[in-house]
């Protein structure tokens, strides 16, 4: 293993380092194979004697080439400018040379840093599985997100609302770098430091930045197109980030820091994923305009790296302004393919943003409508009654329907191979919140096994799995009362 730890080289502006505080006597919880398989670990890899994985994992052991430092941040929090953060958590371990590129590992909840203000530096199992778990299936799914290695466990209690036990995830990403790093530097009036950080990111990330004639405008811009992409993908697939605070953005577009988090069961524009979201900033719909705010934060933070007064300004603005078509057109093309429209029309965003009204006003369970919409039959008559059973106004649905119908008409679309290209982007499995509580319920008591079957059928979330029906039906009554706070 080659870990060339190109981040130590910006210098003790941006890190501490330090050691783990180490966990007693931990057990596996968890192990994801696709994410070992990232980073080409052996197939053994945690239970070789020579690797002694779960101590690595836990914080109580390193490997040959690794190095543990925390990293300084700063961020807005619900849209106020928060101060220095950092992780407070979180510990580096080091970037390791893999088969797809260099990777950054992280251990989540491995003790105290000189950034965890108040904090324990601790995260429990209830989090950790549901950061370990979304992290995986977000990834099946094919959104831009950072990935979990592992899960390890211990006895140790964690004071939070009620006595839990600590836990560690390993989180793999080819960086952890944040809006926030930027804001950092920025708002400390660090334009050295500042620099730097800029350099790095695009020395590493977006190489292409660095033929431009504005290097920090291209950056900028690539990263308001990339966070576009994310944008969509969270829209198209019900998912509900629940804490876009600009510390919680990463600077590669992934989708990171899972904490009160959702996927929407019942279609709810205004849904917020977050109990400690009072004010609904961080609702289903807002995310796209939210990203797009913190975009503006983040050029906020570079503006010193590009120039003076109003030119600096507008050079920022324009990098911008890429933003908002390109959301739009992310998010098109990812409703189009989930009604299973081959070439794009004028009209096609009318369809999708009907269909969506119509599920907001019935209430149609967002996952299960898309998947069953791929069994529509265009034949003239046909009642495709188990889409229409999913509607309160079925009238309301019969003329959407029938505009549907004769739109995929006019394509001449075949109903089997659209069936079969639907399929590959409505998923059938989503990780709501009653499924993670199942298993969490399960590792409390000392059971994984409900952690370990739930990552296997998140992990192929487009197909059938017959066998797993019961992970892919309605939510449960008792699923709406749940309540996901920022506690973790
Ligand atoms: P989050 O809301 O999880 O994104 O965290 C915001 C900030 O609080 C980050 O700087 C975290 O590192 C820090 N933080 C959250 N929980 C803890 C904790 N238990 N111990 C130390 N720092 C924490
Ligand atoms: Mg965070």
């Amino acid at each position: 293993m080659t870990w060339p730890n190109r981040f130590l080289a910006l210098g003790h502006e941006h890190y501490t380092e330090l050691t783990a505080q180490a966990l007693p006597a931990p057990h596996w919880v968890a192990t994801s194979d696709d994410c070992a398989a990232l980073l080409g670990l052996p197939s053994d890899w945690a239970e070789a004697a020579e690797l002694n994985a779960l101590q690595v994992f836990t914080g109580n052991a390193l490997w040959p080439g690794m190095k543990t430092l925390a990293s300084v941040y700063s961020g807005h929090q619900f849209g106020v400018w928060a101060g220095q953060l950092g992780d407070g958590r979180a510990l580096w371990l080091g970037e390791m040379d893999t088969p797809n590129g260099t990777m950054e590992l992280q251990l989540k909840g491995a003790g105290r840093t000189p950034y965890s203000r108040m904090g324990d530096g601790r995260a429990v199992l209830r989090s950790s599985i549901r950061e370990y778990l979304c992290s995986e299936a977000m990834a099946a799914l094919g959104v831009p997100t950072t990935r979990a290695l592992c899960i390890t466990g211990s006895s140790l209690p964690v004071r939070r609302e009620t006595i839990e036990t600590a836990a560690v995830v390993t989180r793999v990403a080819p960086s952890f770098i944040r809006f926030g790093h930027f804001e950092h530097f920025s708002h400390h009036d660090q334009p050295a430091a500042l620099k730097r950080l800029a350099d790095f990111v695009i020395e590493h990330h977006y190489p292409a930045c660095r033929d431009v004639a504005e290097p920090y405008a291209g950056l900028l811009e690539a990263v308001a197109l990339r966070t576009a992409e994310m944008a969509a993908a969270w829209q198209a697939v019900g998912f509900c980030h629940g804490v876009m605070n600009t510390d919680n953005m990463s600077i590669l577009g992934l989708t990171i820091d899972y904490g009160p988090y959702g996927f929407l069961d019942a279609f709810d524009p205004g849904h917020i994923c977050n109990h400690s979201d009072e004010q609904g900033r961080y609702a289903f719909a807002r995310q796209p305009n939210v990203a797009f705010w913190n975009l503006h934060a983040l050029a906020q933070a570079l503006l010193p790296l590009m120039g003076t007064g109003d030119e600096a300004s507008e050079r920022a603005l324009a990098a911008l302004a890429p933003y908002k078509a390109a959301f739009p057109q992310a998010l098109l093309a990812r409703m189009s393919a989930k009604l299973g429209l081959a070439q794009a029309e004028d009209s096609d965003r009318e369809l999708v943003d009907d269909l969506l009204r119509r599920m907001a006003a019935d209430r149609a369970d967002f996952t299960i409508t898309f998947r069953r919409l791929a069994q529509f039959n265009t034949a003239p008559g046909a009642d495709n009654a188990t889409m229409r059973d999913l509607f309160i106004d079925r009238e309301a649905f019969d003329t959407w329907a029938a505009r549907y119908a004769e739109r995929l008409r006019r394509e001449h679309s075949i109903d089997a191979e659209r069936a079969l290209r639907m399929n590959l982007v409505n998923p059938k499995f989503v990780l709501r919140n009653h499924l993670a509580d199942a298993a969490i319920q399960a590792a409390q008591a000392g059971d994984f096994g409900e952690t370990e079957r739930l990552m296997q059928v998140l992990r192929r979330p487009f197909d059938e799995q017959v066998e797993h029906e019961a992970y892919a039906a309605f939510p449960p009554e008792w699923a709406s009362s749940i309540e996901v706070s920022c506690s973790s």
